[in-house]
């Protein structure tokens, strides 16, 4: 098995019983991007000097028997839009191109506490706002399944990444999806923890309340050991959950027998393509077979969710994004006329179209004469949907979804941002409603492209999510390596 095949798991097994080392791991990987990476843009920066000297020291702690972790040499690539000290973190935005931070963030620090090594700095749509990596400032990434097509987005470079064997486990950011639905595009796991369970210090704010860090990876077991990695109280995040966090790895192959999944009918409406419903019906039939009880249920909120996510990420958006003024940090015009002129150029220069788009959505619906008929409104079909989440939890472990309508699309084929949008459609009542949800690869499209599956659970679910994936990754077969297939992309 080459390197670059291996699971998380695996390399961690291979490390403790010293059949490979951390720097053979971490060449081998360094090997691997350097020969796909042209192909795929999947990252905006690569740590290699640094990365085998951590390996090198990683290798001595545990000759002296004394690594920092289990998961010590293990190499990871972080989204671009996570504070990495002494690293750059651009967000994709030219806004950030010189950033380079002078710390790190939460995830990064205990990632070093833990022996994790950062390998890559990964490409995603700029301030993490799109579905695509289309709207990133310097590139778009491909898929490995299709260079022709996009890997999502926005943490699509993560996801591409852990899909062509760049790193075993990736970390991207999710507020309506930017995890889940590039994972189901490229065929890997990829987990949105519940709100509050893994700090947001150092993840560069887009919109605060539905943020959350994540995993990708390409088993359920990866997924489930990263969260250990992750989870965690820091007090500074005012929204991070103080609480002992179970080991995620316990229990997984507990079995779902007597579980109770519920699948919403509202799913199932105009929209969803049919490889997606093929997928959807046929993971149902196997928990079936599996002896969990799948029912047909409703969520009628489900439709609004979409309005309601881009009022209320856009507004806090706004709010977020207006640290950047040419002043304290980011792009500084050259030319200008005064002060007001200069941030006004500053911004100019600095983002893209999206990001003034969602500038101008979220100024307009927070704007007076319009905050109550717009923004207003959204909180309050916000805590709708979560009320008809907690009433599905009262009777579901969980929910079954399709991750996205459809596999993933050829780059450029939705310039409508509309049409952009609906993609996350399924993905973003989880953020709404701070619930933790994973996508699953579960087949292929006719076309030969990776379709997901979604199981969503109540806030701090995570464990019985885990152990309801684990239970059908290990009855289907998997969907192997991407092909590299396809022309040039422009
Ligand atoms: N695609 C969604 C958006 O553009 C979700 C982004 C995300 O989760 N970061 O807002």
């Amino acid at each position: 098995m080459k390197t670059y095949e291996l699971s998380m798991k695996q390399a961690m097994d291979k490390l403790a019983a010293k059949e490979i080392s951390a720097e053979e791991l971490v060449s081998g990987l360094l090997c691997r991007i350097s020969e796909k990476e042209p192909q795929l843009r999947a990252l905006n920066f690569v740590c290699d000097k640094q990365s085998i000297e951590e390996a090198k020291n990683a290798d001595k702690r545990r000759a002296k028997g004394e690594q920092k972790s289990a998961f010590d040499g293990i190499p990871a690539i972080i989204k671009d839009n996570i504070c990495t000290e002494d690293i750059p973190t651009t967000c994709s935005s030219k806004m950030l191109e010189d950033f380079v931070p002078p710390y790190n963030a939460h995830v990064i620090e205990r990632f070093k506490s833990l022996g994790i090594i950062t390998l890559a700095k990964s490409n995603l749509d700029e301030f993490a706002m799109g579905s695509s990596t289309e709207n990133s400032a310097f590139r778009t990434s491909a898929n490995p399944w299709d260079l022709q097509r996009v890997p999502g987005g926005s943490s699509g470079g993560s996801a591409a990444a852990v899909s062509a064997g760049f790193a075993p486990l990736a970390l991207g950011s999710d507020t309506g999806g930017s995890i889940r639905q590039p994972a189901s595009y490229c065929g890997v796991v990829g987990l949105k923890p519940t709100y509050g369970a893994v700090s947001r210090y150092g993840l560069v704010a887009f919109a605060s309340s539905l943020d959350q860090i994540g995993p990708f990876s390409r088993t359920i077991e990866d997924a489930a050991l990263s969260l250990n990695a992750l989870c965690g109280y820091d007090r500074r995040d005012s929204t991070s959950i103080n609480m002992k966090y179970p080991d995620f790895s316990h229990g997984l192959k507990d079995g779902v027998k007597g579980l109770k999944i519920g699948v919403p009918k509202e799913y199932f409406a105009e929209g969803l393509g049919q490889d997606a419903k093929a997928a959807l019906i046929s993971a149902m039939k196997k928990y079936q077979e599996l002896g969990a009880v799948v029912e047909e249920t409703t969520l009628p909120t489900f439709d609004y969710a979409l309005s309601a996510y881009y009022i209320i990420s856009s507004a806090e958006a706004t709010s977020n994004l207006s640290r950047y003024d040419g002043v304290k940090y980011g792009h500084r015009a050259k030319n200008y006329d005064g002060i007001v002129d200069m941030y006004i150029q500053s911004r100019n220069e600095g983002f893209g179209a999206e990001v003034k788009r969602r500038m101008m959505l979220g100024n307009y619906v927070l704007s007076s004469g319009y905050y109550d008929a717009y923004y207003l409104k959204a909180l309050k079909v916000r805590t709708l949907i979560k009320r008809d989440f907690d009433s599905l939890f009262e009777k579901y472990d969980c929910i079954l979804s399709p991750t996205a309508p459809t596999p993933a699309f050829v780059a450029g084929a939705k310039s409508d941002p509309l049409q952009m949008y609906m993609t996350d459609i399924y993905t973003v009542p989880v953020n709404i409603a701070g619930l933790t949800a994973v996508s699953m690869p579960f087949g292929l499209s006719h076309e030969g492209l990776p379709i997901g599956v979604q199981l969503i659970a109540k806030p701090l679910g995570e464990p019985v999510m885990l152990r309801t994936a684990y239970a059908l990754e290990q009855a289907i077969e998997p969907i192997g390596a991407p092909a590299f297939k396809g022309g040039k992309q422009s």
